[in-house]
Formats: C-alpha cells, structure tokens, sequence
C-alpha cells in the first residue's frame, strides 16, 4: 500500500470514526465507498508525482477546515460575485488533475433546480470543492438526505447549507396548491408545511414561503437523520439555510 493509499484510507477511517455511535451500517457503508477510493489510488498516486499538474501554492489546503471557516469560506465567494470580483478559484486544469481521483469538498449543499441559481458560480467556487444536491424546492428527500450523510461522513464536508430561491416556482406552486400533472406533485408536497407556517402572516407569501421552507428543509435534516445529528454534536458539522437574492446575487443567512 502506498502512502497515498494509507493516508487516504486512514483519514476516511479516522472520520466515520469520529461520527461516534452512528452504528455498523454507516461504518461499513463507509468502508466500502473507502475500499473504491482505495482501488483507484495508484493513478492518483501517478497524478500527484507529476509535477505539472498541480501548483501546490495555488491549491489551499483545505483539509481539517471547521464548519464556521467553510461558512466564511463560502460567504466570501458570494460577497467577491456580488461584487463582480469573481476570481473563479479552483477552475484550472491542474485543479481538475489534483481531484480527478479524489474529492475533500468544503461544503455539501441542498439546492434548487433553478437554472439562475448555479452554486459554483454563485460563491465563486470550483472543481471539488461543493458537492450539490439540486431538486425543485430544495427539499430533504430520502435520497438527498443519503447525498448529505456521504458528503459530511465520507467526504467529511464541515458545512450543509440549504439554499432556496427568490422566486422559487416550486415554492409558488405549493402557495398555490393546484394539482400538478404526472410527477411534479412529490416536491410540491414536501414544501407545503412550510407554506402552512406563514400563510396570513404580514409581506408576500410566496418571499415567506421560500424562507419557511429553508427553515423547514434544514429542520428536517435535522431531525431525520442521525448522521448528521452526531456530527453536529461532536462540532465537525454545521447545518445553516440561505435564501438568494435572484435580482442581487446575494444569499443572505435564513437559518
Ligand atoms: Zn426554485
């Protein structure tokens, strides 16, 4: 085993470890995801020998970040887009070879669908360093609640924002209430708590509903999944909401 091999393989082991209690199936669900990553080392080991690929100064090292760094991380990207001073990090080649064989991302996200709300550009962010979960009305399906667990135990992202949208037409459905045709109806459903919330209160409906439903999302993964219960506990995960500003840019925190 190389040393790559070990240090990848130790630093995966060492997390789920950290997760406490999480039990047997995460662990070994986590070992087999491990066990891949393992298999395809060696060209990792290949990639990282060749000095052309990666400028290590241009690369931070984000390894061991903590959640309030990666909130901070993250929020001054949005600040440099609002601000039109993208620096477009993460972008070039090299970064493409340095997590071709690998992934440590910063942040995991539970995103809408929105094609006007595109998460890497909006935080100025680039290969490797979100992993996204996208779904009309940013809602914690049981599938995209998995995608976190991996992100934050595996991965071992220290940050899950949860980020709805000005103008959510999935939101705007669920103030509506219509019935939806074929199978538009399902994340429709899962909004409408929310709406519930904040229907009658003072200001538009729709702008609560987008904002309750933030506040929903977050609390949901909250309270449905132990994996990320633990993590928080133990202070190696963060979970916050954020609402984008669709006519700013600028994503403002909600939860
Ligand atoms: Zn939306």
């Amino acid at each position: 085993m190389s040393r790559i091999n070990g240090f990848v393989g130790r630093r995966d082991l060492l997390k789920l470890a950290g997760v406490g209690g999480v039990g047997l199936a995460a662990t070994t669900a986590g070992s087999l995801l491990w066990c891949t990553e393992q298999a395809v080392a060696p060209n990792l080991a290949v990639a990282q020998t060749n000095p052309k690929p990666v400028s290590p100064a241009a690369q931070p090292n984000l390894e061991g970040l903590s959640p309030d760094e990666a909130l901070n991380r993250l929020l001054d990207g949005n600040k440099r887009f609002v601000q039109q001073k993208r620096e477009n990090p993460d972008q070039s080649l090299a970064r493409l070879r340095q997590v071709a064989r690998a992934q440590r991302p910063f942040t995991a996200m539970l995103s809408c669908s929105d094609s006007r709300v595109p998460s890497e550009i909006i935080f100025d962010q680039g290969f490797g360093d979100l992993f996204v979960v996208r779904v009309a009305g940013n809602v914690a399906t049981t599938e995209g609640i998995g995608s976190l667990e991996f992100a934050t135990a595996v991965l071992g992202a220290p940050l899950i924002m949860v980020l709805g949208h000005e103008r959510c037409g999935a939101v705007t459905a669920a103030v509506k209430g219509e019935p939806l045709p074929g199978r538009m109806g399902t994340f429709v459903e899962d909004i409408k708590p929310a709406v519930t919330r904040v229907r009658g209160k003072a200001g538009d409906l729709v702008d609560n509903a987008v904002v309750a439903n933030v506040q929903f999302q977050v609390e949901t993964l909250k309270q449905t999944s132990t994996i990320l219960t633990q993590l928080m506990q133990s202070g190696k995960l963060k979970i916050v909401g954020g609402r984008y500003d669709l006519d700013t840019g600028e994503v403002t925190l909600v939860a």
